[in-house]
């Protein structure tokens, strides 16, 4: 079967009423949702966690006051098309805007896409020149798009070129592909990402532990076994994992496949995507509970992308606070199950 990628098809497979009704919602992005992420759809629950995923919603033509065409200020922060420059130490390299399934609530929603912005090889060459000449980039985080939908030569060439730069230390891969395209990553992907001088790390994104199925962990495994050490990264999304017990079992789903769950982001400002948004009250919640639930090695830092282009913060919960008695230099500390203890200043 065939990624789907239109209305009429996923009216064929039942999981909209009506193409017409959505044409406005998918103007704004495009479709593409694959075999593996169909399979896990109940169709007998309109509510369906993965279907919310990738499949348009009329909801997405009602655009909110605060919401922005690019909420994480990429274009404020790129010297080079193709770079993203926040931090002094990291770029961010974006060679491709082509995704294997197109998730409604992307970030980078209105970039992404089958005629979204792949840089040209002159381009690619300018931004690796960029990273090249300066020699306080460590870290290059290959990103789009999806990387991995780069064809394994081109992919292997662009980190081989990226790990003769002497002062790259990590190329991190961000990537949707071994979980909703796990058939993708053949042999010649995995050998396109094994270990090289530089360290190299793939952070995977999940965001239901349904996405975690026989096929994904299967890949999962046998990129851990080729000596990639993997990451998860979640979004928080309003009816997809914003309760208790789904992100308690999504991480240690992630854990048992041994990916080390690393962000859960908080949901970013973006143009028609109100109906996915937790407030982060409401996460600092979720995350007090799993770490009364979870151990250290499955708990993820959840982080707010500060719009305009000014990185990641944590934010939250803390379990500290001040200390309303005698002594005015102790704190007050929260255990993982609620108690509050004092803590001497
Ligand atoms: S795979 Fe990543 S970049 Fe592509 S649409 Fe989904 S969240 Fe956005």
């Amino acid at each position: 079967m065939e990624t789907l990628r239109t209305l009429e098809a996923l009216e064929r497979e039942g999981l909209i009423a009506s193409a017409a009704d959505l044409a406005e919602a998918a103007e704004s992005m495009a479709i593409a949702l694959t075999p593996e992420m169909l399979a896990l759809i109940d169709r007998g629950d309109p509510a369906d966690p993965i279907a919310r995923q990738f499949v348009p919603s009329v909801a997405e033509t009602r655009v909110a006051p605060g919401e922005l065409a690019d909420p994480i200020g990429d274009e404020a922060r790129s010297p080079v098309k193709g770079i993203v420059h926040r931090y002094p130490d990291r770029v961010l390299l974006k060679p491709i805007h082509v995704c294997p399934v197109y998730c409604r609530f992307c970030f980078r929603r209105e970039k992404v896409g089958p005629g979204g912005d792949t840089l040209s090889a002159a381009e690619l060459e300018r931004a690796l020149a960029y990273i090249t000449a300066d020699p306080k980039i460590w870290e290059v985080i290959l990103t789009g798009g999806d990387p991995l939908m780069l064809a394994p030569r081109r992919l292997a060439e662009l980190i081989g070129r990226l790990d003769a730069i002497p002062h790259v230390g990590v190329i991190r891969l961000h990537s949707r592909v071994p979980i909703v395209d796990p058939g993708r990553v053949g042999e010649a992907l995995v050998a396109a990402l094994r270990p090289r001088r530089a360290a190299l790390w793939l952070a995977v994104h999940c965001n239901h532990p349904r996405e975690l199925g026989t096929a994904t962990r299967a890949t999962l495994a046998r990129l851990a076994d080729a000596g990639i050490p993997l990451l998860g990264q979640t979004v928080l999304l309003a009816g997809v994992n914003d309760d208790v017990d789904t992100l308690d079992a999504l991480m240690r789903g992630l854990v048992t496949a041994r990916v080390k769950p690393y962000y859960l982001h908080h949901p970013d400002l973006v143009r028609g995507t109100g109906h996915f948004r937790v407030t982060i009250e409401r996460g600092q919640q979720l995350m007090k509970a799993l770490r009364g639930r979870l151990s250290g090695l499955a708990q993820p830092t959840y982080v707010l992308d500060v719009p305009g282009g000014h990185g990641k913060v944590p934010v939250g919960p803390s379990f500290l606070s001040g200390y309303r008695g005698d002594d005015p230099d102790a704190l007050l500390v929260e255990d993982a199950f609620g108690k509050q203890h004092r803590y001497p200043g």
